[in-house]
């Protein structure tokens, strides 16, 4: 969640001043967490993913966020919101 936050916040947003939208459901043993912003969106979402990819290296970011979210999840959906900016969709099963 702190990963899909603070991109919001930098990248998303960047010097502006935005709503960050978090949802947060269980459904039996998955959470399911969302986090949605209405910044400026990835125009290439695949390459995005890619580990050590960022578009803010001399601000030294190091590019693994989505592979952190990746590695912890279950299940990792990044989608362009219609309205403009970005959708992490975040599943984790919990095991009894
Ligand atoms: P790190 O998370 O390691 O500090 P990073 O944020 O650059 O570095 P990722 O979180 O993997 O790395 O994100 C990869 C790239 O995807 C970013 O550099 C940025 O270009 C883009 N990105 C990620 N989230 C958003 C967002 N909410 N809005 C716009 N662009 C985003
Ligand atoms: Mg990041």
């Amino acid at each position: 969640m702190s990963e899909a936050v603070t991109n919001s916040i930098v990248h998303g947003y960047a010097d502006k001043k935005g709503k960050i939208m978090i949802h947060v459901g269980i459904m039996g043993n998955m959470v399911q967490i969302t986090i949605a912003d209405n910044g400026v969106g990835i125009k290439n979402i695949e390459e995005a993913r890619q580990p050590f990819f960022t578009t803010k290296a001399k601000e030294e970011r190091s590019g693994m966020g989505f592979t952190l979210m990746e590695s912890f999840m279950d299940s990792l959906e990044v989608k362009n919101n219609p309205d403009g900016g970005l959708i992490v969709i975040m599943k984790k099963i919990i095991k009894a």
